[in-house]
């Protein structure tokens, strides 16, 4: 286990040194702004949807490495994803965040993004890891003001 524990931490440290789709996405036709007050984390995230499908998605802000993490993996997780999809997986990791699974099956379902799975050890940074998700929702929903993790 501690080897895979090693494993994930070296993937969360490369996803915040070098996050992916970090950037503003030009032509977004779906945008939302994520607050998490108990940590400071701010995210803005950015989609284009084609036939309800994501095409692109992509993210700026500033935060803990968690959130920065999460966000960035969840971003290379969902390009090409149809909305249902990503509620569905928004689900699966929500659970896993919460402890309510089993590692082998987060790895075997979520694969990379099982990289979280540790964050379940700590739940004051839950809210880390699901800021970008709730904030991806509010974006997909089309709703207006900034998701908040409270
Ligand atoms: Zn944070």
């Amino acid at each position: 286990m501690s080897e895979l524990s090693d494993l994930y931490q070296e993937v969360i440290l490369d996803h915040n040194r070098s996050p992916r789709n970090f950037k503003k996405l030009e032509g977004a036709d779906r945008k939302a702004e994520g607050y998490n007050p108990l940590c400071g984390d701010q995210i803005t995230v950015y989609v284009k949807l084609e036939s309800g499908v994501i095409s692109e998605v992509s993210f700026q802000g500033s935060g803990c490495a968690i959130s920065k993490a999460s966000a960035s993996m969840m971003t290379a997780s969902l390009k090409g994803k149809t909305v249902e999809e990503a509620d569905a997986i928004f689900d699966r990791v929500h659970k896993m965040l919460t402890g309510g699974s089993s590692p082998a099956v987060d790895a075997e379902e979520l694969g990379k993004l099982a990289a979280l799975s540790g964050v379940s050890n700590f739940p004051a940074r839950v809210k880390c890891a699901t800021l970008s998700w709730h904030t991806l929702r509010s974006a997909l929903k089309g709703e207006r003001g900034v998701a908040s993790t409270e």
